[in-house]
Formats: C-alpha cells, structure tokens, sequence
C-alpha cells in the first residue's frame, strides 16, 4: 500500500519534495493557491549552494539540466561606499560552480517538469488525528484526507497551526523593491555598474542591493530599519510618491546608486519578518511542515536553499517505505531542525552586519563569505 501524500505549497520546498518522490514513482498531491504556474511574477534570483540547493536537484535527477541554465558568472560581487567608491569587486573564476544563479521562473519550470500540480488550491486549515488520517480544509469548502500532509505553504503558513502555534514576527528591518528592464540597452552605465552579478551599498542602517536576472531585467532592493508602519502616510500604490520616498531615505548617496531607485518601474514593500531561531514543535503524527513554513529566517541567500534540500530528503525518507512512515518523517524533523537552526543563527546576525549603524561591519561580513 502507497502512503496517502499531500505537499501544500508549490514553492521550491513543495516541488522539491513531489519532484523527487515523482522520480521514486510515489504520487503525491500538490496543492497550490495560485491559480495558475503564471499567475504572479516569479521574483528574482537566487542563488543555490552546492551542499543545499544543488544536492536536491541531484537528488531530483535535474542537476545538469540546472547547470545548463545558471549563471556562474552571476555570483560576482562588488560594493560600493555610499559616495560611489568601490570598495570590493570580486569575481568568481571562471570554473567556480559554488553558488550559482538562477532565476526563480526558470527554477520553478525545471522543478515542475512533469508534475501535475493542483493550481487554484488554497488550503485553510488541516486537521491531524481523524480516523481516516489527517484531513485537509480547502478554501473551496472541500475536504481531502491523507496519511501525510505536509506544509510547504511559506511565511504565513495555513498548515503550520497544526503543530506550533508559533507566528512570523518583523526583525526591523524592512525592504522595497523595484526593477529596471532591458538594462544593458536602457541604462548602460547602471549595467557597467551591477557587472554580471551584484552590486551592494552599504550605509547607516540601510543598503541598496542590485542583482542582475537573465534577459537584462535587474531587481534592486532598498533595505532600512523601520516601523512596521514606517509607510502610514504614503500610498504604496503610488510608485512617484515612494519613488520621492525612497530618494529622500538615500538622499547624499552617489548618483548611479540613486539612479537604481529613480529608474525603477514599480515598487513592492516586504517587510523582513522571521519564526524565532530554533524554531521546533512536538511531533505531529501525520503533519510536517518544510522551507519557510518551518524556519522563515532573513533572505540572505539559504531559504531556497534549504527548503529544497529538506523537501527532496523528507522525499527520500518517504520513498524508502513500506516501513513506518511516522518514524520516517520524526526523523527527519530532527535533521531539519539542527540544519535550519545553524542557519537561521548565521542569517539573523548577517541582517544585524547588512543593516547596521556600522556600515563596516557589512564589509567585513562580506570578506568573511568572500576572498577579497
Ligand atoms: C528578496 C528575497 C531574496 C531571496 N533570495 C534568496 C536566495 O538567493 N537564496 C535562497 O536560498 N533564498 C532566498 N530567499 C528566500 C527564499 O525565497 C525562501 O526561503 C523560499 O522561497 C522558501 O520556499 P518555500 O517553498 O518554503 O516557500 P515559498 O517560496 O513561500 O512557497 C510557498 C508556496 O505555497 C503557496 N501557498 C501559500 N499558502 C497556501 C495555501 N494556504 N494553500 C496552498 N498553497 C499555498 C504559495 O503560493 C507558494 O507557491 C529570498 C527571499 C526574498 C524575499
């Protein structure tokens, strides 16, 4: 008898975990809230660790069709001071297959493959410990049951209920973001200036980030300590009006850095928010959850990361049945914890360095993670 699977969530943990059951030839349910692959832009770019996010693609049998796809070149960095001066300007050899880019659109399409994903799927709440297994509320007012349901559903989690009652809380540090299209065309200079990867400025409790994508689009990130509610008397609607914002906020920054912000096309806000550090639950029969859902930490380069790697194990640990599926998943909790703990400690005192009263002490993280 197969286990009864359901993955809520088609993010990178969701797809990791059904790609690699699909390669076992166990079925698995995916269920998705959006109601289509396209339904919203896919976001930028990230970046996979060969010991995190390239190991589940290993494991889901898609690692050269990954390296035909992703941009080495694309894990070049500089920094600038804020009058503009280069302060770093690293560039990976050209054999250098650490940490690779790729972006998120093109990600999504290798992980979802064959897989029949249940779009338009949003899940409101699941309820373990039923005679039949773990029942799964849909928005649709439907029920399904299984003997796994697993929580790959993000920061706001709909099925994380089931086993913590923890919730994300704001770090303090927020984010907006904006992109320019077709830069090496468009805006020359500014595509002189991001290189092929990323450019990084940091200041007194804020930083401009720009990463390049593939096809010229660049996303830039303005990153500062703020009120949750820091935007009360601005229409976020109103790209002018936080255009003017942001430039007010940055207001003595080199000319080029500002240009990121003023030629933006529209801006989105994204508070950081986090689950504590160390996030763990008392084992659920029947329940587990994955990727953001169970340890959102900053957005410094490993959530992607480990939330694939944890889906394409827990995968494997479900494949290896008939034994007791239970046993399996306890396991592998355990695994997770310690590995996204470690993380979610070094990701939480990078944001503290990134967005610091001492912009020298995101230098000197930054020469900690690269050869200077
Ligand atoms: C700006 C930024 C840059 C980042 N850069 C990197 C990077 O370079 N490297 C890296 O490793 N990480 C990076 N991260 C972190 C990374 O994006 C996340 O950790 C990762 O997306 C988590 O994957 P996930 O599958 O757990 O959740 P998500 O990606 O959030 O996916 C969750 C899925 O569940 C669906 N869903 C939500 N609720 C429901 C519901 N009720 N019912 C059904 N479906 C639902 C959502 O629509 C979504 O498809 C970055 C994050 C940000 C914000």
């Amino acid at each position: 008898m197969r286990h009864r699977i359901a993955v809520v969530g088609a993010g990178p943990a969701g797809l990791a975990f059904a790609r690699v059951l699909h390669r076992h030839g166990h079925p698995v349910t995916v269920l998705e809230r959006d109601p289509a692959r396209d339904a919203r832009p896919p976001g930028g770019t990230l970046d996979l660790h060969e010991g995190l996010g390239q190991r589940a693609l290993d494991k889901a049998g898609l690692l050269a069709e990954f390296q035909a796809l992703s941009r080495p070149e694309g894990q070049a960095m500089r920094v600038l001071d804020t009058d503009g001066t280069v302060l770093r300007d690293w560039r990976p050899r050209p054999d250098e297959r650490a940490n690779p880019e790729i972006d998120r659109g093109q990600l999504r399409d290798l992980l979802l493959g064959p897989l029949d994903v249940q779009w338009g799927r949003s899940v409101t709440r699941v309820v373990p410990g039923t005679p039949d297994g773990v029942r799964v509320h849909l928005a649709d007012g439907r029920q399904e049951t299984f003997d796994l349901a697993v929580g790959a559903d993000g920061a706001w989690s709909r099925v994380r209920p089931a086993v913590s009652p923890a919730t994300p809380h704001y770090t303090g540090v927020t984010s907006v973001e904006t992109s320019l299209d077709d830069v090496d065309n468009r805006h020359p200079g500014l595509a002189r200036l991001i290189g092929d990867g990323s450019v990084a400025v940091y200041g007194v409790n804020r930083a401009v980030v720009a990463q390049r994508n593939s096809g010229g689009h660049v996303k830039v990130y303005a990153r500062f300590r703020a009120p949750l509610d820091w935007h009360a008397d601005l229409d976020l609607a109103d790209a002018e009006a936080v255009r003017s914002s942001l430039l007010r906020l940055f207001d003595g920054w080199a000319a080029p850095v500002l240009d990121l912000l003023r030629h933006g096309t529209a801006f989105v806000h994204r508070p950081i928010h986090v689950l504590p550090v160390a996030h763990t639950w008392t084992h659920v029969p029947g329940v587990t959850l994955l990727g953001d859902a169970a340890h959102l930490m900053p957005p410094l380069g490993a959530g992607a990361n480990l939330a694939m790697l944890e889906g394409a194990e827990l995968a494997e640990a479900v494949a290896a049945g008939p034994g007791d599926l239970d046993e399996a998943v306890r396991a592998f909790e355990e695994r997770m914890w310690a590995r996204a703990g470690r993380w979610a400690e070094i990701t939480t005192a990078g944001l503290e360095r990134l967005v610091s009263p001492d912009p020298a002490e995101a230098l000197a993280l930054f020469e900690s993670v690269q050869p200077t």
